[in-house]
């Protein structure tokens, strides 16, 4: 017998969870299959205040600021200008404050509050291709774990758009081809301490931040392809040891032409990517998540037809996509030397 799951959710990442989890609360059957074993490295640690509604919604808030992740009030910027401090915000009472997060432990605890809501995990456990009936419907995956059936697949596995090459969908790329170099180092950088710092100039910009007490995160990214030296390491941070190597991504900006259809719902990375400096990958992975799971549990509810639970998502995520570009281009143009592809 094949396990049959109302929901099948590819990917335990913060898009993956919080699809699960919001429709294990509204009461359906769901599985992740995630193909590492938790806890495991990703990078991508920086979060915005506005996380905190988020989290709520998934039960989770309380769980997030018990585990002492660094907080932060803003961002130092130097956009090849004077180096300004760009707060969050505060309400009458207090500063908003944005997570340093360490992805390791942050994603665990998502993936564990998961299981406690009932979502059945496989893990370590690779999807390799999508099932479908005769009409083209997805109706399951093949996994490393044999074949699991369902009603609904949400892709969550990240930035290699699964589902989308696997149904011979496209990327529609909005950008040259862009690759973020990151890296960590130890030591002490009072200027960043609790305080990112993202630096632009003519030839692309560096981001560092403090992920841990001594321990900061770099990441480079060149407006034109360009290789990066091995042994790099940003200016700042020189004098401090180089932990691990650097690694490098593909940024380039992108959406799938299907970002869902029928059976089916990426969500975080695997429906759109921006390069980091549009700074919310986390806070975008957790509220397609959340989408993607209400608009299921209304479709099974009646109280939405699956053809306008589609249409609206597309919508959503064109639109946030659109939305996204509009800013990192209004962005890029105040520099002095805007990337030529940007005008
Ligand atoms: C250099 C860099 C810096 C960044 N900095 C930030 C930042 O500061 N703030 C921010 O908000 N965002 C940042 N991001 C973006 C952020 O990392 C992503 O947007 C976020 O991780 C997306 O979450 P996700 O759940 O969609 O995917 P992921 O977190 O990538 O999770 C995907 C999961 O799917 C699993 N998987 C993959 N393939 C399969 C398969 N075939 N079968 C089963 N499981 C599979 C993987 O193991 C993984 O656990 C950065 C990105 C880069 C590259």
């Amino acid at each position: 017998m094949n396990p049959n799951f109302d929901v099948l959710v590819i990917g335990g990442g913060p898009a993956g969870t919080s699809a699960a989890i919001t429709c294990a609360q509204n009461g359906l059957d769901v599985c992740i299959l995630e193909d590492r074993k938790f806890p495991r490295y990703h990078v991508g640690e920086t979060v915005h205040p506005g996380i905190e509604g988020l989290l709520q919604q998934l039960d989770i808030r309380e769980q997030i600021l018990n585990a002492d992740f660094l907080r932060h009030i803003g961002n130092w910027v130097s956009w090849q200008k004077k180096e300004i401090f760009v707060p969050f915000g505060q309400t009458r009472q207090e500063l908003w404050r944005g997570f340093q997060l360490v992805r390791s432990e942050f994603d665990k605890i998502l993936l564990d509050h998961a299981r406690d809501r009932g979502v059945h995990i496989e893990q370590p456990c690779q999807a390799f291709r999508p099932l479908m009936n005769k009409d083209g419907k997805i109706i399951g995956v093949n996994t490393s774990k044999g074949v699991f059936k369902s009603s609904y697949l949400i892709d969550a596995a990240g930035s290699q758009n699964w589902v989308t090459h696997k149904l011979g969908l496209k990327m529609i790329k909005h950008s040259p081809t862009l690759i973020a170099y990151y890296g960590y180092a130890k030591g002490e950088f009072a200027n960043c301490n609790k305080t990112p710092l993202l630096v632009a100039d003519n030839e692309g910009w560096t981001w560092i931040a403090q992920v841990k007490p001594r321990l900061y995160q770099w990441t480079r990214l060149f407006f034109y392809y360009k290789n990066l030296d091995k042994n790099y390491v940003p200016k700042p941070l020189l004098s401090m040891e180089k932990i691990g190597n650097t690694s490098c991504s593909d940024v380039t900006w992108r959406i799938s032409s299907l970002p869902s259809g029928r059976g089916f719902f990426l969500v975080g990375d695997a429906a759109s990517v921006f390069d980091p400096s549009s700074s919310h990958g986390i806070l975008k992975a957790i509220m397609s998540g959340i989408l993607s799971g209400h608009l299921i549990s209304k479709t099974e509810k009646k109280q939405i037809t699956a053809n306008s639970s589609i249409a609206n998502y597309n919508k959503w995520m064109n639109d946030w996509f659109v939305h996204d570009k509009n800013n990192i281009t209004k962005l890029y143009k105040e520099l002095l030397n805007p990337p030529r592809w940007i005008l």
